[in-house]
């Protein structure tokens, strides 16, 4: 697992196998999610794979209805609007995401600051989409 490269290509790998894989970095622990291979805050590269929970809190959204060609072929439109969020981690990190479980047609429900808990949405072409819901 360690000679993984921190790279994004192996954090969907791992979102794959259901995990949720962040980098540590080992001089001044800050923690980067999805992986960076150098740290931004001390420019080390000591660096080590680091599973987080998976809980944290909705910190952003924004309901999409003009979707990209991606999604317009989830079957999302105007009429199925979607909802894009970014959800601060329980280990301190934020990340964007699917928020799923919340009508995205009445946005007045949704709120900041809402518990979620990762969810791994499986699609046919072999990837995986990371995507919260509530708790
Ligand atoms: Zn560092």
């Amino acid at each position: 697992m360690e000679e993984q490269p921190f790279s994004d290509i192996s954090f969907e790998n791992y979102l794959n196998e259901e995990k949720l894989m962040g980098s540590r970095c080992s001089r001044c622990d800050a923690l980067y999610l999805p992986p960076r291979p150098i740290c931004t805050a001390c420019r080390g590269s000591q660096m080590s794979w680091e599973e987080v929970s998976g809980k944290g809190k909705l910190a952003a959204f924004t309901c999409i209805s003009i979707a990209p060609p991606s999604m317009i072929a989830e079957g999302y439109n105007r009429q199925n609007p979607y909802i894009s969020g970014v959800v601060a981690l329980q280990e301190g990190v934020r990340v964007d995401a699917r928020i799923e479980g919340i009508d995205p047609r009445k946005p007045e429900e949704i709120r900041i600051g809402m518990p979620l808990k990762v969810k791994f949405l499986h699609r046919g072409d072999h990837r995986t989409t990371l995507a919260f819901d509530p708790a």
